[in-house]
């Protein structure tokens, strides 16, 4: 099964059991548009290598395209046919006046120079650029793209147009229009999704334990912010393998070590290695995937002890899974809400280049707080109320945002 038709599993669980108008479900369950574009680099050899990039607009339903570009040797357009459709539901979830996108360039970046970046990103934005724009499709960073990439993208857009265009694109520095508070984002939203799953069953977070999966931008940021909510981290691991500590970590101070450390948090001292596998299976009250996809399926599920899953990471859990940790009660806490923190604060980061106006970092944190706490609550009210999982609820969420726009407009 390709990736696009598993990650519609739950989304047609949710289409039955709201029993939403097969004519709004149909279009739902395709993209809107997929572009496929060729982009020619001379490279620093003299030959001419010419790269295969794609970007997909799920929906403009409820706003502009939104969503990040990735450079991958794997990408593929079933790939970002799949992640452009997570994106639509996660901006309807968060309750953003957007739509979902998402785009890449079938590219190893390590294994090009940096004038041969700059080179293919330049080349990529030309090549898509009649589609794209602040009022109908915003990308921003996603897997091997940066906020250098965001600015060559940005500045060649800004000259195809002809005017400064720092709307266009999230995920910027400060100094061209980003905003404060973007960099934590999801960690944030991963916490704030903890904090509100862990009062759903009455545990202070004093009272709870936590592991997470992965050590990037969402997984660091996810357990620093834990930690200050007050849990103890018992378990992190990344891709070099994890390190276990009964009595809690400081995350704050693996992230020095991991600094200095070619960036890996393996041997930190007071700790036990354990594998990744074993952070998974971890007895602690919460567990946080935060690395990559389809990491608990059928063969581990069963070995969760975690109460609660909060996904960070994008499709971390197979619809397999999915029935296996319902059946043993696990809380599973969607990827579409628990990581919408990001895209929250570039819809703000966007709404600021709009307005030409900039927020303090205490405005973001505390705009975002609410945002993320009204979404947790609409999942989790529907999920009680149609008396299904939180994944599923989360899908219903957002069709509902979805639907009443599209009958409005007669789209079916
Ligand atoms: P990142 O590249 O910064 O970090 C990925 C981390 O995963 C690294 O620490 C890496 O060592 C670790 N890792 C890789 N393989 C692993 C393995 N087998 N076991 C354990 N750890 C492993 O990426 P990121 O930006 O933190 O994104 C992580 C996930 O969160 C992805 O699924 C991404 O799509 C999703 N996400 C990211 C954002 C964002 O704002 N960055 C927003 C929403 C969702």
């Amino acid at each position: 099964m390709d990736l696009f038709e598993m990650a519609k599993i739950p989304l047609e669980t949710a289409i039955k059991k709201m029993k939403l108008d097969p004519g709004a479900a149909a279009i739902i369950e395709q993209p809107e548009r997929t572009l496929e574009v060729s982009i020619p680099v001379k490279m620093d050899n003299g030959t001419v290598q010419v790269f295969t990039g794609y970007r997909s607009q799920h929906s403009t339903i409820l706003g502009p395209a939104k969503g990040g570009i990735r450079y991958h040797q794997n990408v593929s357009m079933d790939e970002v046919k799949t992640l452009g459709f997570w994106m639509t539901c996660k901006c309807a979830v968060a309750g953003l006046p957007y739509g979902g996108a998402k785009g890449g360039i079938i590219v190893d970046p390590a294994k090009l120079s940096k004038r041969e970046l700059e080179m293919l990103t330049r080349g990529f934005i030309d090549r898509i650029a009649p589609i794209i724009g602040e009022k109908m499709d915003v990308p921003a960073p996603d897997v091997n793209t940066n906020a250098q990439i965001m600015a060559w993208m940005m500045d060649e857009f800004s000259k195809i147009k002809g005017e400064y265009t720092p709307g266009f694109i999230t995920g910027k520095a400060i100094c061209m229009g980003g905003s404060l508070g973007r960099t934590s984002a999801t960690g944030r939203g991963v916490m704030t999704s903890v904090v509100e799953a862990l009062k759903t069953k009455g545990i202070k977070p004093e009272e709870a334990t936590c592991a997470v999966q992965g050590f990037g931008n969402v997984g660091s940021w996810s357990a620093k912010l834990i930690h200050d909510a007050g849990l103890k981290i018992v378990a992190l691991s990344d891709v070099g393998g994890g390190i276990y500590c009964e009595d809690g970590l400081d995350p704050y101070k693996v992230a020095e070590y991991a600094a200095k450390n070619k960036g890996l948090i393996a041997g930190y001292p007071g700790t036990k290695a354990i594998t990744n596998e074993k952070v998974l299976e971890s007895k602690t009250t919460v567990l946080v995937p935060a690395a990559l996809e389809l990491q608990i399926t059928k063969k581990n599920a069963d070995k969760i002890k975690a109460k609660f899953i909060v996904e960070g990471a994008n499709g971390p859990t197979t619809p397999e899974a999915d029935i296996i940790l319902e059946k043993n009660g696990v809380m599973v806490v969607p990827d579409i809400l628990a990581n919408g923190g990001g895209v929250t604060v570039s819809y703000f980061e966007w709404v600021q280049n709009l307005e030409r106006y900039f927020w303090t970092e205490e405005d973001v944190i505390e705009k975002q707080h609410h945002f993320m706490v009204k979404a947790f609550k609409n999942v989790y009210e529907t999920s009680k109320q149609y008396k299904v999982s939180m994944r599923v609820a989360a899908y219903i969420v957002a069709l509902n945002a979805l639907a009443e726009p599209m009958k409005l407009r007669s789209m079916y």
